[in-house]
């Protein structure tokens, strides 16, 4: 069920709707979009009882929502969601390509630095890397764990690139929701319900990466997973999914682009690495992707990918980076974005740990 409010209710119109809901023994999503604010109820067993919802000040109407995802619908909410990061420009989901950028994982104080400072000269505006790795085999490296968020921190602070960085259980999501400010939920966790609802009681925004076999429908409700609980800053990334194809790790489903923007207002990106698991198939397919209407790309990049301890053979080079950059900058304008610097505007060491806090990225 939806509450549709007037164009011109007030916030105390708004706030008593939700109080009503609640008191109904219900959950109120309040999405306030260009138009109007639209109103979510959740947490119903089965038919919502309305009681005089429709009767209340400012409501326009009530209408039941026959699809299973709500919070993460265009019903709800015409107007793109736009991720903001107080302190720089970089937003996702917005005319500018979001774009991230850095290796597979995080393997050392020099690595991460010689990749972060090649990525942010190129424009980068998030470092990605794992700390935390879900790896096939129990055998292969598994992350730095706290001292690889250390090390993404201490990236933040002299590039100004924002970090984003998996977390792979209850545990580690503790420790990335303190240092990181993106966590990425990965494609096999996608159906980890516990997982994504703890993402949805998180304070910055989430990744939710596209299972290997989920469906369109099976994507969004992993990300109207993280939205019930009350975190609306969700983004979707495309990385691959698993068919007969041989000749790359994963196939690239491009199309799914077009199709979560028709249903969803939430920002969705690419990542070819992952995609393709190959380097020479990388910067086509990040044409690819951004021609196709993307919000941006998430790309591995390592500074020496034949000693790299996960990933290497997907990982570009700092040039091919580079290169890839010059491309996108051509191609983002004919389809009507752009490609801004990392764009800080103070120094982040003077937000320090009040990021969370005092400095959430918010919504449009
Ligand atoms: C990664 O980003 O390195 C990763 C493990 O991604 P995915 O969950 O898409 O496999
Ligand atoms: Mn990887």
């Amino acid at each position: 069920m939806l509450v549709v409010m007037k164009a011109h209710a007030s916030e105390d119109q708004v706030r008593a709707v939700c109080q009503k809901i609640e008191s109904l023994g219900y959950r109120a999503h309040a999405m306030p979009g260009a138009e109007r604010t639209a109103i979510g109820i959740t947490g119903n067993k089965g038919v919502v009882e309305p009681g005089t919802l429709d009767e209340m000040p400012g409501v326009q109407e009530l209408i039941a929502v026959s699809k299973p995802y709500k919070l993460v619908s265009r019903d709800i909410k015409l107007e793109n969601t736009v991720i903001r990061f107080p302190g720089t420009d970089a937003t996702i989901g917005g005319k500018a390509l979001a774009i991230m950028a850095g290796p597979c994982s995080i393997e050392s104080h020099e690595q991460a630095f010689a990749v972060a400072e090649r990525v942010a000269q190129a424009g980068a505006q998030f470092f990605r890397g794992g700390a935390y790795k879900p790896r096939t085999s129990p055998y292969s490296f598994q992350g730095l764990g706290e001292e690889g968020l250390r090390i993404m921190a201490e990236v933040r602070d002299q590039f100004g690139m924002r970090i984003i960085t998996e977390a792979i259980d209850h545990e580690s999501m503790d420790l990335v929701e303190k240092y990181a400010d993106i966590i990425q939920i990965g494609a096999r966790n996608m159906q980890n319900y516990s997982l994504l609802k703890r993402a949805g009681r998180a304070k910055i925004p989430v990744m939710v990466k596209r299972g290997m076999s989920a469906t369109l429908e099976e994507f969004l409700m992993a990300a109207e997973y993280v939205m019930s609980e009350g975190n609306y800053q969700v983004l979707l990334c495309e990385r691959g999914i698993r068919t007969f194809t041989d000749h790359t790790r994963n196939t690239v489903d491009l199309s799914v682009v077009p199709a979560v923007q028709r249903l969803s207002h939430l920002p969705i990106i690419v990542d070819p690495s992952q995609g393709t698991g190959k380097r020479n198939k990388v910067t086509p397919l990040s044409r690819a992707s951004i021609a196709v209407g993307a919000d941006g790309l998430i790309i591995e990049v390592h500074h020496q990918p034949d000693k790299a301890l996960s990933d290497g053979m997907q990982s570009l080079f700092p040039d091919q980076f580079d290169e890839l950059m010059t491309q996108i900058r051509q191609i983002a304008p004919v389809v009507g974005r752009t490609v801004e610097p990392t764009g800080t505007h103070f120094p982040i060491a003077t937000m320090g740990s009040a990021r969370n806090e005092n400095h959430p990225a918010s919504m449009r």
